[in-house]
């Protein structure tokens, strides 16, 4: 399997380079924006902790929403069922830095990762002590879920999207607005833009994301109920409005970011990380996307 896996992976990496169909970087976050898309890493962890890799694996990227799968696990973690009082899990339908719904459903975000939701879930982490600790705790999550010390937060992504982040400041204050933000709308905010701006690679990120795809040899970090209802989140809403093509395309649970990173998971099989900063129209990774569907269909890991 391993040997055929890499076999694989390495041809995917030479068919993606030579394709040059890359997609765009984001640049409404100007620290993002400087970044070259022509780049594609994958790291695959299999059960007993077996790791195989292609391209620019060991290349570290800005997470941005990869986080917010674990800001949830943090919460579930600390408070539960408790979440679903103050946002929803149902598909949005909608970018994912989108009002609208918001102002439809009074303030009470459709799901954790569209950005109105994940803002909820980062200020109930912030509740009652200080940002930093709320940060502390993603970071230690993340070290902790990857067995590796080496993950931190590139400040200068963060104050690059501080100064520039004026739909999330919108945002909060809706959220402020209908009572569903519970600390100062700047405490939140700067907690969301560092916990966005955590820099990991795909060896990285594909180790951490072991808890949530449940594999054997993964820390015992995450009950399994919990897990399940992160991986149902991811599957319905993890590509945000692109998140029915994905499900079509890959049929994996997974979770995008800005920054062209795709934590995808084959619960109890492997937890991959894909990274290729060029992104599609819906702000989801293009060739990230693309690599994450000739492997669900390489490997038949599809959950259909
Ligand atoms: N930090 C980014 C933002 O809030 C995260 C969005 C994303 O990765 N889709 O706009």
């Amino acid at each position: 399997m391993t040997e055929t896996l890499e076999r694989f992976l390495h041809g995917l990496d030479a068919e993606i380079r030579a394709s040059g169909d890359w997609g765009r970087v984001a640049d409404y976050i100007p620290e993002l924006a400087r970044i070259d898309p022509a780049q594609f890493g994958i790291a695959v962890v299999l059960p007993g902790n077996r790791l195989v890799t292609a391209g620019q694996a060991d290349q570290r990227f800005s997470i941005q929403s990869v986080s917010k799968v674990f800001s949830l696990a943090c919460l579930l973690g600390r408070i539960g069922e408790q979440v679903w009082t103050r946002v929803g899990r149902e598909p949005s339908g909608r970018r994912f830095d989108s009002i609208l719904t918001l102002e439809e459903e009074q303030g009470r975000p459709r799901n954790p990762f569209i950005n109105a939701g994940a803002l909820v879930v980062t200020d109930e982490l912030v509740a009652g002590r200080r940002p930093k600790e709320a940060l502390a705790e993603i970071l230690a999550f993340l070290q902790a879920a990857a067995e590796d010390e080496d993950i931190h937060i590139d400040k200068a992504v963060a104050r690059s999207e501080a100064e520039t982040g004026f739909r999330n400041i919108a945002l909060a204050n809706y959220l402020k607005s209908f009572g569903n933000l519970k600390n100062a709308p700047e405490l939140t905010l700067g907690t969301y833009f560092h916990q966005c701006a955590i820099e990991m690679s795909c060896v990285q990120l594909a180790r951490a994301g072991r808890v949530i795809a449940g594999l054997p040899g993964a820390p015992a970090m995450l009950a399994p109920v919990k897990a399940r209802r992160i991986n149902a989140l991811m599957m319905m809403c993890g590509h945000y409005d692109g998140s029915g093509d994905f499900a079509f395309r890959v049929g994996l649970p997974a979770k995008s970011g800005v920054g062209g990173g795709i934590l995808l998971i084959a619960p109890g099989r492997a937890s991959v990380a894909i990274w290729s900063p060029g992104l599609n129209g819906y702000g989801n990774s293009q060739m990230g996307s693309y690599a994450a569907e000739r492997l669900a269909r390489e490997t038949n890991w599809s959950v259909f």
